[in-house]
């Protein structure tokens, strides 16, 4: 297996407690895991999402902003995250790049799959932000996306559960966390810690999709190592 992952963060995992806006003591916290990552040779591309500044449906809901420029600001959101994350993972001592689907050079070096695979050589972390670079979609699907793109062996959505129950375990304490799970039953189940484009996506490229508790220290790594006893392999 190749040693190359693709880790992605919801906007909100940066937000902690006010549920907006970005913590840096959280921040700090992912920088470290992601550290632990590289330290044991693994080469990693991260993706963030904007939940924790704007959502596209959200602010598009009354019809006052339109969908398509709602979803722009909601890319711009990730780039604000990845801006951030770029400098947590230096001031650990790592080397980051980030790059954006839209282009703001004075900001990020523009997606370029080649460059990134060249940083990913050169043991840089790669954050890719800007989505997709389209309305419409979603993180997720950006994810998926890049993950694909840059032939990572495995996307990480990084999450506040330990992966996909059989049913929702606040309301069911009989609820039992699935190993491993198809993508045509994820589909069918509509998971909600993963959006439908992205598994179709995942699905089409053979991309498993491993849904883990990012607040589990260690966890990445573990599951890298092959122990997923927090996590879920969607494949
Ligand atoms: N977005 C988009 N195209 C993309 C990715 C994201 O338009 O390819 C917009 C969309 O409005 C979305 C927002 O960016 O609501 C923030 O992304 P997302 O909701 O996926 O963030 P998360 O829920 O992971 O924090």
């Amino acid at each position: 297996m190749n040693k190359r992952v693709l880790v992605k963060f919801s906007g909100e995992a940066l937000a902690g407690e006010e549920g907006y806006g970005i913590d840096t003591q959280i921040l700090d916290y992912i920088a470290e895991e992601i550290k632990s990552l590289v330290d044991n040779g693994i080469e990693v591309g991260i993706v963030i999402g904007g939940g924790n500044i704007i959502r596209g449906v959200t602010a598009a809901a009354d019809g006052v902003i339109k969908r398509t420029s709602a979803d722009y600001m909601g890319m711009l959101a990730t780039v604000i995250n990845g801006v951030a994350m770029q400098e947590a993972l230096e001031y650990k001592g790592l080397n980051a790049r980030l790059q954006t689907a839209i282009k703001m050079e004075q900001i990020a070096e523009p997606f370029i799959v080649r460059k990134a695979i060249r940083h990913f050589e050169k043991n840089r972390v790669v954050i890719f932000s800007a989505g997709t670079g389209n309305p419409y979609f979603t993180t997720d699907t950006a994810a998926t996306l890049r993950a694909t793109e840059i032939n990572a062996s495995m996307l990480i959505k990084a999450t506040k559960v330990d992966g996909v129950y059989n049913k929702d375990p606040m309301k069911y304490d009989d609820a039992v966390k699935l190993d491993t799970i198809s993508y045509d039953k994820a589909l069918e189940d509509h998971i909600k810690v993963m959006d439908d484009t992205a598994i179709a996506l995942a699905k089409d490229n053979k991309l498993p999709i491993v849904v883990a508790n990012m607040n589990e220290k260690g966890n990445l790594l573990k599951i890298i190592n092959g122990d997923c006893s927090k996590c879920s392999i969607v494949k």
